[in-house]
Formats: structure tokens, sequence, C-alpha cells
């Protein structure tokens, strides 16, 4: 998944581009920045290669997913429906807008159950907060459906996922809004740094205030624009669009080379009757940028896992004692550790957390692993490396 392994020449002009005039605001100082304009030009790259009419670019993955909240309305005692497999910001997210985090569990996708999510549904709920993780997605044909007829809004955290596809539809552009990051790890990276896109013309005019302090950026002079509300500020810079725009120029590379790479080890892994990979719902296609897949149960798991570190397989990740993707190890936020205070109302709307079980969730992430692809593997290295798994895995049976 990381495109900060190819970091190169074409990352360096760009940046070098900003750096000979100086301007590292992407609003406004026309006359000093000698046409560069870098965070546009990436918005429209990212516009084109994820066929959404409206991009915004942010700070980062995180503030992506706060700002699609935001921008489409979810605020204070709002229940977003989310999954327990997930990374922290989809939590924090919701938190800091004053909503309330509904988790429900996932299936063999590693992705939202749709019983479950149906499940969930209270008058208070909002929107569902699909998290696409490890390159791949849930069953989105049904979660897309259960969010039209409740009239739910749909937020998908496509973070893991950029360049995966559901019915020829890229990750992201499948729900109301789609949230990116470009953070150090992610398949294209500007360091850090993140987008929101959208077909929703008054979901982006959003977006674009409430990133910039409620600008309404009409006109050339900051100094006299309107704020028609409130906003804050989630705006990337220059330098980091620019790194961003050289490493999207290269995703459909990238993601040919993840393609490729995951295919050897999908191949070898296959041979093994034992392992079995994870679901990927009719008309999905994978960015490439994971493999994972499930072991017969958790013991099984936990040796393959140990086998992987002994054998220097490096990157493969069990997550059922992951801290920073799955329900299981949030102590800090079952306990709701805050340093300010937090409402009464989200306070009793998370009570359920304390003794939440999700043996379902449980079951499918005991015995998960999933494995990053890197681009930077020569072909005789994946070869060497899957049948190194191969031979960690048989001889954990
Ligand atoms: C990385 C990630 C984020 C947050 O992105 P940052 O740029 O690191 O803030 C959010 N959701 C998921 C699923 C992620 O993997």
């Amino acid at each position: 998944m990381p495109g900060f392994e190819l970091i190169g020449d074409l990352e360096r002009k760009e940046v070098n581009d900003v750096l000979d005039n100086g301007v590292f605001m992407r609003y406004g100082f026309d006359g000093m920045r000698n046409g560069h304009w870098k965070a546009k030009e990436l918005e429209a790259e990212i516009g084109k290669q994820l066929q959404s009419k409206h991009v915004q670019l942010v700070s980062n993955g995180t503030a992506a997913v706060t700002v699609a909240l935001a921008a489409s309305g979810v605020g204070a005692g709002d229940e977003v429906i989310m999954p327990t497999f997930t990374f922290v910001a989809s939590f924090e997210s919701i938190m800091i807008l004053g909503g309330v985090p509904v988790l429900v569990d996932i299936d063999d996708t590693l992705g939202l159950d749709p019983k479950a999510v149906e499940a969930a549904i209270t008058p208070k709920t909002k929107a569902i907060m699909v998290v696409q993780m490890c390159g791949s997605m849930g069953r989105m044909g049904e979660l897309k459906a259960i969010a039209e007829k409740h009239n739910l809004l749909l937020i998908e955290d496509a973070c893991q996922a950029i360049g995966a596809t559901y019915n020829g539809k890229p990750l992201g552009s499948i729900g109301d809004v789609g949230c990116f990051s470009f953070d150090f790890v992610k398949t294209i990276t500007s360091a850090e740094g993140g987008a929101v896109i959208t077909n929703n013309e008054d979901f982006y005019v959003n977006a674009d205030h409430y990133t910039d302090h409620g600008h309404d950026h009409v006109g050339n002079d900051r100094g006299a624009e309107t704020h028609p509300f409130l906003g804050y500020n989630f705006r990337i810079s220059e330098l980091h669009a620019a790194v961003g725009l050289a490493q999207a120029r290269r995703l459909p590379e990238f993601l040919s080379i993840q393609e490729k790479n995951f295919m050897i080890i999908r191949e070898a892994l296959a041979e093994i009757p034992e392992v079995t990979f994870r679901t990927v719902p009719e008309g999905g296609v994978e960015n490439y940028g994971f493999l994972s897949f499930f072991l017969p149960d958790l013991e099984t798991t936990n040796k393959v896992a140990a086998a992987f570190k002994d054998s220097g397989v490096d990157a493969c990740f069990h997550y059922y004692n992951n801290n920073w993707h799955y329900i299981r190890r949030w102590d800090h936020l079952k306990e709701l550790k805050s340093l300010f205070p937090i409402s009464k109302e989200v306070k009793d709307g998370l009570a359920y957390l304390k003794t939440a079980e999700y043996p379902q969730s449980d079951d499918y992430i005991a015995r998960n692993i999933s494995c990053l692809i890197k681009l930077s593997w020569t072909e005789e290295q994946v070869k060497e490396r899957a049948a190194k798994m191969v031979e960690a895995i048989k001889s954990s049976l």
C-alpha cells in the first residue's frame, strides 16, 4: 500500500515549484504563485480518477471524515452507525461533532454486516459510516439499499481503499460523501493530507467553506469574503498538495504493482486448504493494498502471526489485540476518557459500549491476518515471501 516507497523526482519537481515561488497557502496570493495551484490541480486529478464531481482537500484523513460528517449535517445527538473493525478516527470524528458512535458487527467481508446495521437503526440514526478496510469493501449494494430505505446518509471512509471499485464505481463515490487519507502509510501519500469527495453540490460547498473558517471563497480578497457559517481550519498546504499531486498521477501504476504482487502471494496461499480469503462482494474489485485471509481458529492464527515474525515476514497484522483498529482493546474509548467534559447525551448514548460484546466480529478478527502489499518488492522478493508465508502457515497447522 505505501506510496512513500516510491518517492522520487516527480514529487521533488512538484515541491520545488512551490518552493520556487514560496506560496504555501492554497488560497489567494495569485500574483506571487506563477500559476502554481497544487491543491486545485490535485483536486481536479482526484475528481477525474474517482469519477467525482467535487473534491475538497483537507489536512488529513481524520479531518476528511470529520468534514464529511459536518458537511452533510451530522451533529449533536445524532447516531452514526460504524463498524467494530476500523481506525479510531471514525469514532473520534463522530465524537468531536457531538454525535454518538454506534458500533456494530462486521461480517466475512471485514466490512459492516448489513443485518447488524439494520438492527441498530433507531429514530436518532442519521448516518451509516462504512469503512473500507484493507483495500476492500463490505456488501455495498445491500448497505446502500438500507441507507436509502431508512433515509440515512451513507458516508464512506475509503481511506485504505483508494482505487478499489464496486460495480465499476470507485469506492468513495458510492455513498453521499467519500473520505480519503494521504498520510505517510497510505496508497498515495502527501505526507499528511486527505480528501472529501461528493457529487452533492450543497455538501461540497459546505465542505469548501467549513474547512477554511467558513470563508465563502468568493472573489479575490480574503479580507472581504463573507462567512455564511461557523467553520474551522482543516486546510491542506501547497507543499503537501504538491507531493500528493505527483503521487496521485502515479496511482494507476501503484495499483497495478499492488495487483501483481497480491496475486503471486494469493495463489501461493490458495494451495493451503485451511486458508480462506476475505469475501469481496460480487461486483467488487479490491485495490490490492492488503491480502486479508482467515485461518481456522484463534490459536492457529496466533501461531501463524508468530511464525511470520520469526521468518521475517513483516507488515502482517493480526488485529485481534490491536488498539488502533479494533474495539476489543479500545479501553480509553469504552471508559470515555476525555480531556474535556462530554455532554450527558453522548455519555448516555455511549453507555452501551462498556459492556457491549461482539462475538461475531471477534470470530472474524481473531482468525484474520491482513498483510500489506508493498510497491518496492522485486518479483523474486515477492515469490520468496510467498514461499516463507506458506511454510510458516503449514508449520502452524
Ligand atoms: C488512515 C485512516 C484514517 C485517518 O487518516 P489520517 O490521515 O491518518 O488522519 C481514517 N480512516 C481509516 C480507515 C484510515 O485507515
